[in-house]
């Protein structure tokens, strides 16, 4: 079978068609990146994820990471795809050349990203982590620590590593007990234990830098009182050169439901009283500069969704194509009639479609917060870049959160079309189900995302960054209203949008009040209602930037003659495909949502109000 991931045609009708970045190369900062230079960069992920890493991520599955001796041993096959990454230029995509970084727009480096963790998304936690900290020492770092770390980080020689969580310390970070305490020369001696941490010992790279979360002696309890440091596995010295082991001991790894070729170390700091850090940043001003990263990893989180939500997705239409099972619904009663593929029956349909429409949602999804950035880089005043930024801000608890779970759910729909072979190791469905587990629980679970977006998200600037979000949306409907095959479809997704914004102000209000307990056992189908909203909005775009190519494809055509077309035509298939899926999630998934939200409004308090006892 053929190995699968993202879609190509659908990549580049983002980036061209619907989100038309050929305009970003207008600008200044991206004049370099026309649409041909942009397929030749996508060209060169697609190939290197297809051809180097793709091949690795089956094995990285069945042999996991190795525990020996405080060591780990990734799967032998990691150590060539990491080496082909950093020397390609892939792990600093989008920062800046200054500093080693290829200077991409982040939609573009989305796409790649797209390839590279459907590909192998254990695997891509160890690049992605080791740009995440490298940004953090960019961003907060001091000219000596740039120059010590960051071109080897950015170049794929040293990794990276993000130490927050402890035993006692999960969600709630404010109560870690890692301690610093500052010495003479100017460095901070580290002690503590930290858990679950991804790629803290990894045999990749000469060297890890960790940026680790403790406590300054004396310094306040909570969140306040946390800083950030720099601990590398191996001391570097002031001319750039290695020096000692530092005191970090991995004492194990996690084995776990899924992404086994990642590393999940436990770590002990200190345990000679030789952990040496640098303060990254401003003492007590850790969790500040940690949320950088946090904000990365989150989006980081949500491409990993769209990848594994994408691959389910193909192979579940080419296993549908070819699986043959059952009778035609309507020739049931001929005993002559012959088996048919699974794509024929109604119900596979019913799962293919559901998958493709929130698959190409959160496509869009994920590169339009992608675009956004590229937007705040360009922006040629600060009204534009506040309403970009904002739309980041705001859109970030949904990237994850909601990609997160319909990635999962994409994943346990291509399982179901499979039936028992998706169950079985032998097809790829079944690792990437258990693969996409872990995308609502790590970098803030889902739960958490959902509490962000309702108490701190919708009331930012007061409001404002909603009502753009919902301006941007009215915006597409009033483009569809004109265009008579999507008037109904924008009719819905315009009253979806006005029952939101309705929505969340009561949940708002109500958060504010004595009963806030209900309003944030709320908060979860809230975020899952915005996220349903959104990708209607998104659905629509891309069917209004996909009727007139139709049109073009049909014109001169008989009526009954037009669906023939359609099926031996694969342009025609593809534009038919936006107008069919965005017709569906209109009709068939908005109606749910807007259950929830009468739900919502209902104020149902069970969930507050049931005893411990009870449950
Ligand atoms: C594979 C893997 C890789 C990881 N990588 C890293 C890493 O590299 N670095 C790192 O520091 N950590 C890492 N983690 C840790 C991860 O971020 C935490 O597991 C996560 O933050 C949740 O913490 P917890 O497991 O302690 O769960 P808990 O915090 O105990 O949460 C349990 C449940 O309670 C909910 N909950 C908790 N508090 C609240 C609240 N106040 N309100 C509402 N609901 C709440 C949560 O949403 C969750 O559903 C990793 C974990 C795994 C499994």
């Amino acid at each position: 079978m053929a190995q699968l991931i993202a879609d190509r045609s659908d990549v580049d009708f983002v980036l061209f068609e619907q989100m038309g970045i050929e305009e970003l190369a207008q600008t200044k900062q991206f004049d370099e990146f026309n649409k041909k230079t942009v397929k030749m960069i996508v060209n060169e992920a697609r190939n290197l994820a297809i051809k180097e890493i793709l091949p690795t991520n089956a094995e990285g599955d069945r042999d996991g990471c190795v525990f020996e001796d405080g060591k780990v041993k990734t799967p032998a096959s990691f150590k060539k795809i990491f080496r082909l990454l950093g020397e390609g230029g892939w792990i600093a995509t989008i920062d800046d050349p200054a500093v080693g970084g290829q200077g991409m727009p982040t939609i573009v480096a989305n796409a790649c990203a797209e390839y590279f963790c459907g590909a192998n998304c254990a695997f891509m936690i160890y690049p992605g982590i080791a740009h995440g900290a490298g940004k953090l020492i960019e961003t907060f770092g001091t000219e000596k620590q740039k120059t010590l770390f960051l071109e080897k980080m950015y170049a794929g020689k040293w990794g990276g590593s993000m130490f927050l969580t402890e035993p006692q310390a999960g969600t709630d970070v404010g109560a870690l007990t890692t301690s610093a305490v500052k010495n003479p020369d100017g460095t901070y001696t580290i002690t503590g234990s930290k858990i679950f941490i991804t790629g803290a010992e990894q045999d990749l790279t000469e060297n890890i830098i960790h940026p680790v979360l403790a406590r300054i002696e004396g310094a306040p309890k909570g969140t306040k009182g946390i800083s950030l440091f720099i601990v590398p596995k191996i001391w570097v010295k002031d001319d750039g050169s290695l020096g000692d082991l530092n005191d970090v001991r991995c004492d194990g790894i996690e084995e776990k439901l899924g992404i086994h070729g990642s590393a999940t170390c436990s770590v002990t700091l200190g345990a000679s009283g030789k952990c040496r850090g640098l303060l990254l940043g401003e003492e007590n001003k850790g969790m500040r500069a940690m949320f950088h990263m946090m904000n990365e990893a989150r989006l980081g989180v949500g491409m990993q969704s769209l990848s594994l939500a994408s691959s389910a997705y193909l192979y579940a239409v080419e296993y549908a194509k070819q699986r043959l099972q059952g009778k035609h619904l309507l020739k049931m009663a001929d005993p002559a009639a012959p088996q048919v593929p699974i794509i024929n029956h109604p119900d596979i349909r019913r799962m293919l479609i559901w998958m493709k429409a929130h698959v190409s949602g959160m496509r869009s999804l994920n590169y339009y917060v992608g675009l956004c950035f590229d937007k705040v880089l360009t922006a040629e005043n600060d009204a534009d870049r506040s309403l970009w930024q904002g739309l980041i801000e705001l859109l970030t608890p949904i990237v994850k959160a909601y990609s997160a779970d319909k990635s999962f759910e994409v994943c346990t729909q291509a399982v179901q079309v499979y039936g028992g072979y998706g169950y079985i190791q032998e097809y790829p469905v079944e690792q990437l189900l258990r693969d996409s587990k872990i995308f609502s629980i790590y970098e803030g679970s889902n739960g958490i995302q959902a509490m962000d977006l309702l108490a701190r998200k919708l009331g930012m600037a007061k409001g404002e960054h909603f009502m753009n979000l919902i301006a941007e949306i009215k915006k597409t409907a009033s483009l569809a209203e004109k265009i008579k095959g999507l008037a109904p479809i924008a009719a819905e997704v315009e009253a979806a949008a006005d029952q939101l914004v309705e929505c969340a102000f009561s949940l708002g209000q109500n958060a504010m009040s004595d009963k806030v307990l209900t309003a944030f056992s709320h908060a979860y189908p809230f975020l899952e209602i915005m996220g349903d909203v959104v990708l209607s909005w998104l659905l629509l775009w891309r069917a209004v930037v996909a009727f007139p190519e139709l049109e073009k494809r049909l014109a001169n055509v008989d009526e009954e003659k037009k669906s023939d077309i359609i099926r031996k035509n694969s342009e025609a298939a593809f534009y038919d495909g936006q107008i069919r899926q965005a017709e569906y999630f209109a009709f068939s998934v908005l109606p749910l949502s807007m259950g929830k939200i009468k739900n919502i409004k209902n104020f149902d308090g069970s969930a507050v109000k049931m005893a411990e006892a009870s449950f």
